[in-house]
Order: C-alpha cells, then structure tokens, then sequence
C-alpha cells in the first residue's frame, strides 16, 4: 500500500550529509590526444568478468573487463597512468548505480600519488583534467579520498566519480594505464529491468493484522526469489535496494528513467484495514503513454497480473488505474505497480508469509517480466 504523500515528504526531508576529503589540487587544461581513440582492444589485459554490485554493498567487485566488453567500449572513459600509480596491490570498480557513482579503488599506493590532475577525462579527442567545468556533460562531482597513510602498502585512495546519469562503467588496463570506459546502459545491454520491492527501513509499509510481518521484508524475500530466476537468463536486472533500507521514490524513477530501462516492476502488498474478507492481486499503472520502451503501461500490468495470478492461484482483481502515484506518474518506461496480496486477509498472508508462497509470487513476476521483454 502507498504511504501519503505528507509522510513521503516528511521522510524525504531528512538528509544525510557526507564529509569527503576532496583533493582541490589540479588544474583544467584541454589537449587534443589523438592516441586516445587508436588504441586496440587486444593491447588490454582481460581476466574476471564483470559483476553487477548492488546499491549500497561495499563489497569488493571483480577488477578487470572480459576483451568482449573492452570491445564495446566508449569513447567516453577516464584514464589513470600508471605511471601515478605504481604497482598497487589490488585495484578494483565498484557501480553504486542508485546514486549514479563509479568507485575506484586503489589498495596498496603511496598517499598523495593520485589527484585530480592525473585523472584524465577522455569523450573523443577531447581530453581535460583538473577541475571539472560547471556545466560538464558527464560528471557531477570527481572526489579523491586517500588515507594518507604513511605505510604505501597499506594506504587505500578511493577515486568517486559521480556522474549524471547512469553508465556501465568497465574497468581494464594497458601496460601504460587504467581506463574506466562509460558505456551508456542502453548500449550495453539489449534487455534491461528494474524491479523495485517497496518500502524500506523506517518505511515498513503496511503489516498484516497481527501486526507479526511488514509488507517491507515480505517484497524483499520474493525479490529475492525473483532475483535467482531473473539471475538464469539474458536480462540485465537492477534492484533499486536488496536490504532493509530506506530509498525515496524518487531515486527509484530515477534509475529506471536514467537506464531507459525495458521496464520497472515495483513490488508491494495490499492491505484494508478491517476488510479481513478483502483478498486478491491487483496491479496498478498509470494511463499516460511512457517515453521510453515498447509497451504500454497497461499491457505490462496486464502480464503481471496474468502470470501473478496463474503461478500462485490468487484471485484475480484486475489492473487499476492510478495516475496519482509518485513512481507511476515520474516513471517515463512502463511501469506497474504489483500488488501481491491483502496482508489484512487470512487467505493471502498465509501464502505471502510462506517459502513455498513467495516462490510461485516471484515465477509469477518472472513470467510476467519474460512475457514483457520477450
Ligand atoms: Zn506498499
């Protein structure tokens, strides 16, 4: 169920600041670098394949792009010599998609041997360094943050590149440097999803009446059986959060608009208090026609709701429009809203609540979802 727009906004109105060590060393200057362009794409070294971090995770990510995916490069990317960066330890890329930043890490360098004026901001023939223009393109923000610790091989300098909007960023290397190319996630991947489970954190959403399970950790356990049979075939799938965490509605269109994604799939559960006796899916969109994509956003809620309801056995209510929900109204792909179930009714929290029921819940999205993108 969707919480009122005054709780979204009192929500939304608590911010949270960063503090970040920004190197203001460097200084912009433009050059024409004709090299830039010819390199080949065997003179990079290829090992693991790429992994697609989720939201928020810290956790290390895979160093280096497959030749297949150097092979699609951009010519947009940023380019490290190494010549700043003597042999590190470990170097690794981290893609914090919701708030559209790349993370390179630099494990194991003497402090102070990256800044922003070694970090080369290739688009073309055109490359620049320093500090970034007001109005770039690409880049919102670049921070160095680096340890400073004395002992190089245990210092670490992160370089964040917030960008504006979102790329696939790869990571791979020469014998001369580091590149991160930025590849438009339109060009990267042919299929592209986002699914969205509903609520987070201090948002629980809605709960059953026993007040024993909230609509915010149900969405994530099917999310995440939904996530292992999405994981088995040829879609690209981002999740606008994969924990118990917080995230507004606006972040959420966002990713789905900045991907120009195939479609986003927002996961929650219903609820009508004192209506034990109401029960059934229903899936919500809105009636204007999205920019992006090739359906409508009624067809697709039309497949939700067909395949939810054949894989659990639920009853029908049917598609509803709502042109007044924030996801549904900024979302510019198509975009529904599935409501799995009535967690104030017996019937279907009984199937919500259960392994076995969250299973034939997320089939029935994944159906829905191949119907959509097939
Ligand atoms: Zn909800």
């Amino acid at each position: 169920m969707e919480i009122r727009e005054w709780r979204r906004l009192a929500i939304q109105s608590v911010a949270f600041f960063m503090v970040v060590l920004v190197s203001s060393l460097g200084f912009t200057r433009r050059i024409r670098h004709q090299l830039e362009a010819g390199v080949r794409a065997e003179d990079y070294k290829a090992s693991q394949n790429r992994e697609m971090v989720s939201p928020q995770e810290e956790k290390e990510a895979p160093t280096m792009a497959t030749k297949a995916l150097v092979e699609q490069r951009s010519d947009t990317y940023i380019k490290i010599p190494k010549e700043a960066v003597a042999s590190p330890a470990k170097v690794y890329l981290q893609n914090r998609y919701m708030d559209f930043q790349v993370i390179l890490t630099f494990q194991g360098v003497a402090p102070g041997s990256i800044d922003e004026g070694n970090i080369l901001r290739v688009q073309g023939y055109h490359v620049s360094n320093g500090k970034l223009g007001k109005s770039d393109s690409i880049y919102r923000k670049i921070e160095v943050a680096d340890q400073g610790h004395q002992n190089h091989e245990k210092n670490k300098v992160q370089l964040k590149f917030t960008l504006k909007k979102a790329y696939e960023p790869i990571l791979f290397e020469s014998d001369e440097a580091y590149y991160i190319s930025l590849l438009a996630a339109r060009k990267a991947h042919d299929k592209i999803v986002v699914v969205d489970a509903g609520h987070g954190g201090m948002d629980e959403g809605t709960s059953s009446a026993n007040r024993k399970y909230h609509e915010k950790d149900i969405v994530l356990q099917v999310q995440e059986k939904l996530s292992r049979l999405l994981d088995k075939v040829d879609v690209t799938v981002y999740y606008t959060r994969t924990k118990d965490e917080k995230v507004s509605k606006k972040d959420r269109t966002r990713l789905a608009n900045g991907l120009q994604a195939d479609l986003l799939v927002s996961i929650h559960c219903n609820a009508l208090q004192g209506g034990v006796n109401t029960f059934g899916v229903e899936t919500l969109y809105a009636g204007k026609d999205p920019r992006y994509g090739k359906m409508s956003n009624k067809e697709l809620a039309d497949v939700i709701l067909n395949q939810v309801t054949a894989s659990t056995g639920l009853k029908k209510r049917g598609t509803i429009r709502r042109n007044g929900l924030y996801l549904l109204r900024h979302a510019k792909v198509p975009a529904t809203i599935v409501e799995i179930g009535y967690m104030t009714n017996q019937g279907d929290m009984s199937l919500m609540k259960k392994e076995i029921g969250q299973q034939k819940i997320a089939e029935g999205i994944y159906q829905g979802i191949m119907d959509a993108v097939k």
